[in-house]
């Protein structure tokens, strides 16, 4: 992939839906850029792809190296190359909003990846369970999620921020996930207070986007669930 192109597998819709069996392989997935994020294959845990290694953030706050085969029913990557690095205060999850809208190339029309490093005082992820039964959608999946707080931790986040008018293709607003430096934990941040590190951020115009040619997927009615994304993706 061409510098900070996006890649995304699949729609957040088709998660809603449920439809999480299948998907691209880690390997095909590493092929497409340098930073992301995601789930596996019925929503076991979150993923995080950082330089190189694929990560499944998983309940009770563990984390392993995907294997190559493992099946990612959603992903979005970049081949990230920050336009600009700033050290950054961070007071919230909704700061990060303030220092993108800061950046000179932003535009609200466009999507916005970025990498922040630092310590964090406080910071709460979620990592979904995985479905309890095929085709349970990501609402529900959602519901029996586990949340984990942690203190004066040092990590890593990495961030999309996509345009209002992609919701449902993509999360629209920001979407963040988390792993730590020691790449033990990690998750789909809910909540973030007072971090202080350095953020790399980069203007995107340019999207690939790969659907499904599972059966499942195209017998699926699609739609739009614009109050349940932000229910469970805020
Ligand atoms: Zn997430």
């Amino acid at each position: 992939m061409d510098e900070n192109h996006i890649y995304q597998y699949s729609l957040v819709n088709a998660l809603m839906a449920g439809v999480v069996d299948s998907g691209l392989s880690v390997q095909d997935l590493l092929s497409k850029g340098n930073q992301g994020i995601g789930t596996f294959a019925h929503m076991r845990g979150e993923l995080l792809m950082l330089d190189g290694e694929v990560h499944q953030l998983l309940a009770e706050g563990k984390t392993r190296v995907a294997d190559e085969s493992d099946q990612i029913p959603y992903a979005v990557v970049t081949q990230f190359v920050a336009q600009e690095t700033i050290e950054v205060q961070l007071k919230s999850k909704d700061s990060i909003e303030k220092v993108l809208d800061g950046f000179n190339k932003h535009s609200a029309n466009v999507f916005m990846t970025y990498r922040f490093q630092g310590n964090f005082r406080t910071l709460k992820c979620r990592t979904v369970k995985g479905q309890e039964y095929d085709g349970q959608p990501l609402s529900e999946v959602g519901k029996n999620q586990h949340v984990q707080d942690y203190e004066n931790i040092e990590g890593t986040i990495v961030g999309f921020r996509s345009p209002e008018i992609w919701q449902g293709f993509f999360v629209a607003g920001e979407h963040m996930h988390f792993l730590s430096a020691d790449k033990t934990v990690g998750g789909h941040i809910l909540e973030l207070g007072d971090a202080k590190g350095t953020i790399g951020v980069a203007t995107s115009t340019n999207v690939h986007i790969e659907l499904p040619s599972s059966q499942k997927f195209n017998e699926t009615k699609l739609a739009l669930d614009n109050t349940g994304i932000r229910a469970v993706e805020g």
